[in-house]
């Protein structure tokens, strides 16, 4: 069985590769590590192979996660620390335990939420820093802010200072390679449209399209993504 170290090198040879193939620079792919229902060593045997950034979509199941792997807890300390993202729906009454635990959220797709996390970010971390995840293609159950209400929501969030909004994420429902890079081709025009928007001469400056998992990495990167979070390549089946 390949172990997490090889998947992890199989997976940015997978980058890279889709990289050269769309005449991007390796380095502007980053990989979040999807850790879901995977426990604290196999996030460490990814660590001790260079990977820094995890992501988690249940919340109880993430802090745990994250205050076994803290500074306060695990000695010696990570170096370099990891860096945690909350990619799963957000309930009112979770928001706390998410504010004072990741370092990011890229599932934000409501106000209320987002003025809540703004509220109980502990003054002495930095801004959490948000994603507004996008209902690109339309699916009738699915999270997301629709692309119409992207730039309102993006608007509203200037407002407060204990976020930082850094992009957009999306999780297009499975489809072969040409829908798949049809529909992320919207969410980059998107991203492109909110990043042109200005007023009184300042700009969202958006860093961060995050969208590509283990099937559809490959489509992503040619689309513009800029963040892919894969789990099942790396750490196997769930
Ligand atoms: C589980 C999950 C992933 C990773 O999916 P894989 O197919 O295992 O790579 C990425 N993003 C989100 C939002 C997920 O829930």
């Amino acid at each position: 069985m390949a172990s997490i170290a090889d998947n992890l090198l199989t997976v940015r040879q997978r980058i890279g590769a889709a990289c050269v193939a769309a005449g991007r620079a390796p380095s502007s792919v980053r990989l979040l590590a999807v850790s879901k229902t995977y426990g604290a060593q196999e996030v460490l045997a990814a660590h001790s192979a260079g990977q820094c950034a995890f992501g988690e979509n249940y919340i109880q199941e993430g802090i745990e996660k994250i205050t076994a792997l803290s500074p306060q807890v695990f000695t010696p300390p990570l170096f370099p620390a990891l860096d945690w993202h909350c990619i799963g729906p957000i309930q009112s009454n979770k928001t706390k335990g998410v504010a004072q635990h990741f370092d990011w959220v890229q599932s934000l797709d409501r106000l209320k939420i987002a003025q809540r996390l703004n509220e109980q970010r502990p003054p002495h971390l930095p801004p959490l820093q948000v994603c507004i995840q996008v209902n690109v293609d339309g699916g009738a159950n699915k999270s997301g802010v629709e692309p119409q209400h992207a730039l309102e929501l993006a608007l509203a969030l200037q407002e407060l200072p204990a976020l930082k909004l850094r992009g957009l994420m999306c999780i297009p429902e499975p489809a072969d390679f040409a829908q798949t890079l049809e529909v992320m081709g919207q969410a980059k025009v998107l991203f492109d449209q909110l990043n042109a928007y200005s007023h009184n001469g300042k700009s969202l400056g958006l860093d961060t399209l995050s969208m590509g998992m283990t099937a559809d990495l490959e489509a992503a990167i040619q689309a513009g993504s800029t963040m892919v979070r894969v789990g099942t390549a790396i750490f196997g089946k769930r």
